[in-house]
């Protein structure tokens, strides 16, 4: 089991697992998810796997979808891994569902410290990093803020004492992730066989922090797979292990984490940048070569930072794709309503 340990196994799945290896299964941890297809990490090395149909059956009775860093219970004789159980949590980052349905999504599991990380910019935000840690706190992981960009702020003292207040028993830091001011603090919490992960708004600075600490730039390749009806489907990497030993988590579903928040204040967030649109000489400017485009001129003449507008797009974009979400979302729905509405009609016709 040395090679799982290095992936964040212990005495302690060992035991929890116990029943299952009598069962002929083997331990693996959730590396990645796209769908239905599945990502481990197992002592043979990186397998495929799809849950079993029993599996399936009990998420309707409302067990919860194996999420990145859960350890499940794998049969590897297929040439694709089925997995048949999951361990017991001990930690969660959920949110709700969208919808009316209460249910809770599962985002990642047993993550040992959550970076909560905020940008000393204008990301800086109290209430924010309030709700962030009520969402840490929930989901039984350790906390810890990052409050990064230092180099851009001179009042860090200032921001320093008045997040403490704030974050009470939770170890609060500043550092600049980009030219590694402050960024040793890292090391108490990316120590060997600890899973940490990163959660905080666009723009804060999580890619540049998960660059430092693998020690490389992340790979921002895909990997084409085939998944369970030969169709290709492509899946990023979304667990890591850093050169100190650590496993790091960084995945899409923490990431959107952040977008709720983002519909709640672009508008609020970018006040100055989305002045200037109104001052463009054409009206449906792009703001991308376009004669007198008010933001090229107020980035040339270094009054709208280039940083600052880049984190408007990048926020902008990424509500575009949650939109895009909601509408199939939607669509779903009507569809399932259909459904039922189907069903009652044929029901009252037997009546
Ligand atoms: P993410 O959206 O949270 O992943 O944020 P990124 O890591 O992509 O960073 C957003 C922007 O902030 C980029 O332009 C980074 O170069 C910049 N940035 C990140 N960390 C620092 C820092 O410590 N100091 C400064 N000045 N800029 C930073
Ligand atoms: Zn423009």
């Amino acid at each position: 089991m040395d090679v799982l340990r290095k992936f964040g196994w212990d005495d302690g799945w060992a035991e929890a697992f116990a029943p299952h290896a009598s069962a002929g299964l083997s331990p693996a941890r959730v590396a990645a998810r796209e769908g239905s297809l599945y990502r481990l990490w197992t002592e043979g090395g990186e397998r495929d796997a799809a849950i079993s149909g029993k599996f399936k059956l009990e998420l309707s009775r409302g067990a919860t979808l194996p999420a990145v860093g859960d350890w499940v219970a794998v049969d590897l004789k297929p040439t694709r891994g089925v997995i048949k159980a999951a361990l017991p949590r001990r930690t969660v980052v959920s949110r709700k569902e969208a919808g009316e349905r209460e249910r809770m999504q599962v985002l990642v599991a047993n993550v040992d410290v959550i970076l909560i990380v905020c940008g000393l910019d204008g990301d800086f935000n109290l209430r924010r990093i309030e709700r962030y840690l009520a969402v840490v706190r929930e989901g039984g992981a350790r906390a810890a803020v990052l409050l990064n960009k230092a180099d851009l702020c001179p009042e860090a003292g200032a921001r320093l004492a008045e997040t403490r207040l704030v974050a009470g028993e939770v170890p609060v830091h500043a550092l600049s992730a980009k030219f590694g001011d402050g960024a040793s603090v890292l090391d108490e919490y990316v120590r060997p066989g600890a899973t940490v992960a990163l959660l905080g708004s666009s723009g804060a600075g999580k890619s540049t922090l998960v660059n430092r600490i693998l020690g490389r730039e992340k790979q921002a390749t895909k990997e084409v797979r085939e998944d369970s009806r030969g169709r290709h489907t492509t899946t990023s990497r979304e667990m890591f292990l850093t050169p100190s030993g650590a496993i790091l988590l960084d995945t899409p579903g923490l990431r959107e984490i952040q977008l709720a928040e983002a519909a709640e204040g672009i508008r609020q967030t970018f006040p100055d940048v989305e002045a200037l649109f109104g001052t463009c000489r054409f009206d449906n400017c792009r703001h991308h070569k376009e004669p007198g485009c008010a933001v090229i001129a107020a980035l040339e003449s270094g009054s709208l930072d280039h940083a600052r507008w880049e984190s408007y797009l990048k926020l902008k974009a990424e509500e575009a794709v949650r939109g895009m979400k909601d509408w199939e979302r939607r669509r779903h729905d009507r569809k399932f309503a259909r459904v039922v509405d189907e069903a009652l009609r044929r029901k009252r016709k037997r009546e």
